[in-house]
């Protein structure tokens, strides 16, 4: 309820008046220090007026690889020019367009693949329109997003050519309907465990299990809820699936629904994806008038409602427990485990929430079946699976890929090969979570299965491994949605800092290790950069990267604090000539020479 509140105050004023807060805190008789607790913790709420102007860069991996902190400087320097005062401009979190790196929002309008010089004419432009811009009501204008000419944004399911979408040509929501005809709990979660779907939004828990822990979880009432948060740089799957098939992930509330005797579905989207959720809520309007959800769904004689809940944003609200807590109006802090929230999510109730991706793939292997699932992998993956890539490729993108694709085939042939002929240097395979891995990996780095397993080659080739979780966890590595992709001629150092700064800007706080490490991280990652290490070497900064990284993997709640030294602790490992450059008296020699880029056939 503060939330919605919250959102509706500022549609009208463009941020949060302290007197409106007050007038909410009485109406609502919660006192005002709990409202302020919600206000101040979600970066869209704004507690001063907005000024005529918003320019925002966004500041996180491919838009940063591509130069976005010049992009900012350029636009700084012309708006005071220009006499600027008006205008605020400055970096954002990742908004989910590494595709079309570097992207700019401008007010609530998304620019994609702007030049710098593009960029100063749009300010040029909004600086014109101020006035325009001012009117409250507009800041927080449901617009479209603008995205590259040629690329529409109608919120319209349509034809994808994607294997996860059965309906091309045929009726929708026949699996449900296929569902209520008969007794299905079993044949669904057998279906689901023979194709061994995982959750896909990074720790890949069996989805058969997840669903069925909360169809057994003792309760009245139960919730599902799709995390579409998608805020990790380098991940935009879930924004093409929202958007080109929202019926998909309908279906897979639906069923969810059916299979746990939920009362309820949300659809949890973060609020820059702004097509995403108007797509979302005609395909709610539509199924409800095709009785497939809403009241007596199905001819079930039961109501099952799904709503859009529009994110506050944050990156940790992609976090489940942190999730939950922001929709029960609190600061998106995770909870500490257990109890998990299969037994104890929204309202203290058994709640089902996964990806969005998970849900969009239940209709398509119950429709068919889980051998059809299981048998699109490759390379001994079982299923298939959206990916993104951005970075130095040619062409960035979401695409379906057979789980155990190799790396080398998504990058050499899906994302049309490296950027311009470069070699690679480097690739980020879970957005900046799993730091930097370079193209050949010592065979010292990896777990001593896999050592002996690879004991006759001298490197082990990341082109080679498979794109499948669990090939990945064999090698001790990991592997999330969106993948990133750097040339030969990137600052490794650069990119770590970049990383760390996102975890320390997107930490919630609550825990210590996190709150500091993450900070510390980024103050020494800067001192190395501004030359502080030159008279001492390397030395001091790997021993604090060390340290760091150790204690916040044993100490931290969750796990944005647990990954948060890999972008450092990755480059000081993988990328030692980089470090040496910022230090003048080297004391150990590159070792790596020859083995750091290498050519990605197409
Ligand atoms: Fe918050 Fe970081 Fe602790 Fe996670 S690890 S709960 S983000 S402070």
């Amino acid at each position: 309820m503060i939330q919605q509140e919250l959102h509706a105050i500022q549609k009208v004023h463009g941020y949060l008046p302290v007197d409106e807060l007050k007038k909410l805190s009485t109406r609502l008789n919660v006192p005002l220090h709990r409202i302020h607790e919600v206000a101040s913790c979600f970066p869209h709420y704004r507690l001063t007026p907005p000024p005529a102007v918003e320019f925002k860069v966004c500041r996180d991996m491919a838009c940063h690889l591509k130069g976005a902190p010049e992009y900012v400087r350029s636009l700084k320097a012309m708006a005071s020019e220009l006499g600027g005062g008006q205008v605020e401009i400055g970096g954002v979190s990742c908004l989910g367009q590494c595709d079309g790196a570097v992207a700019v929002m401008v007010g609530h309008r998304f620019y994609r693949n702007k030049s710098i010089a593009e960029c100063r004419s749009l300010l040029r432009d909004a600086l014109a329109n101020r006035t325009a811009a001012t009117s409250p009501g507009d800041t927080h204008a449901q617009a479209p997003a603008t995205h590259s000419p040629g690329r529409s944004t109608r919120p319209t399911s349509r034809a994808t050519g994607w294997r996860i979408d059965p309906y091309e040509g045929r009726e929708e929501y026949s699996a449900a309907r296929r569902f209520v005809a008969g007794d299905n709990v079993a044949a669904l979660l057998e279906a689901l465990k023979i194709g061994e779907l995982r959750g896909m939004g990074g720790a890949g828990v069996p989805a058969h299990q997840k669903w069925s822990d909360v169809r057994q979880a003792r309760g009245e009432r139960k919730f599902i809820v799709v995390n579409g948060d998608e805020s990790e740089p380098g991940t935009f799957k879930d924004r093409e699936l929202l958007l080109k098939t929202p019926h998909l992930v309908l279906e897979g509330v639906i069923l969810a629904g059916l299979l746990t005797g939920a009362e309820r579905g949300y659809v949890y989207i973060r609020h820059e994806y702004e097509p995403q959720i108007v797509a979302m809520k005609e395909a709610i309007d539509r199924a409800e008038r095709m009785g497939v959800c809403g009241e007596n769904a199905l001819g079930t004689g039961r109501d099952f409602p799904i709503e859009v809940y529009v994110s506050p944003g944050g990156y940790i609200c992609g976090e489940q427990s942190a999730l939950i807590e922001a929709m029960e109006d609190r600061r998106a802090e995770p909870r500490n485990k257990p109890p998990l929230l299969e037994t104890n999510g929204l309202y203290d109730k058994p709640t089902l929430v996964s990806n969005v991706e998970t849900f969009a793939w239940a209709p398509a292997i119950y429709y068919k079946g889980g051998e059809w699932y299981r048998d699109l992998g490759v390379n001994g993956g079982k299923g298939a699976r959206f990916l993104s890539i951005s970075g130095d490729v040619a062409k960035p993108g979401v695409y379906e890929v057979p789980i155990g694709l190799p790396l080398g085939e998504l990058i050499g042939k899906h994302a049309g090969g490296m950027l311009n002929g470069r070699r690679l240097k480097a690739v980020a395979t879970s957005g900046p979570s799993a730091g930097f891995l370079p193209p050949m990996l010592p065979l010292e780095d990896l777990p001593r299965a896999a050592r002996e397993r690879l004991k006759d080659q001298p490197y082990l080739n990341l082109l080679d491994v498979p794109l499948d979780l669990q090939a990945f966890r064999d090698l001790g590595l990991m592997l999330g949605a969106g993948l990133v992709v750097y040339g030969e001629d990137t600052d490794m150092v650069d990119q770590a800092v970049n990383a760390t700064e996102f975890f320390r800007n997107e930490s919630c706080g609550k825990c210590v290790p996190c709150r500091v490490g993450c900070q510390k991280l980024v103050v020494i990652g800067q001192d190395l950069q501004n030359g502080r290490y030159d008279a001492t070497g390397l030395a001091p900064v790997e021993d604090m990267v060390g340290d760091l990284r150790s204690a916040m993997e044993q100490a931290s709640i969750c796990g944005l604090g647990m990954v948060g030294a890999n972008p450092l602790g990755t480059v000081v490992r993988h990328f030692r000539d980089d470090m040496t450059a910022y230090v003048r008296s080297t004391f150990r020699p590159a070792t790596q020479a020859g083995i750091r880029t290498v050519e990605v056939p197409r």
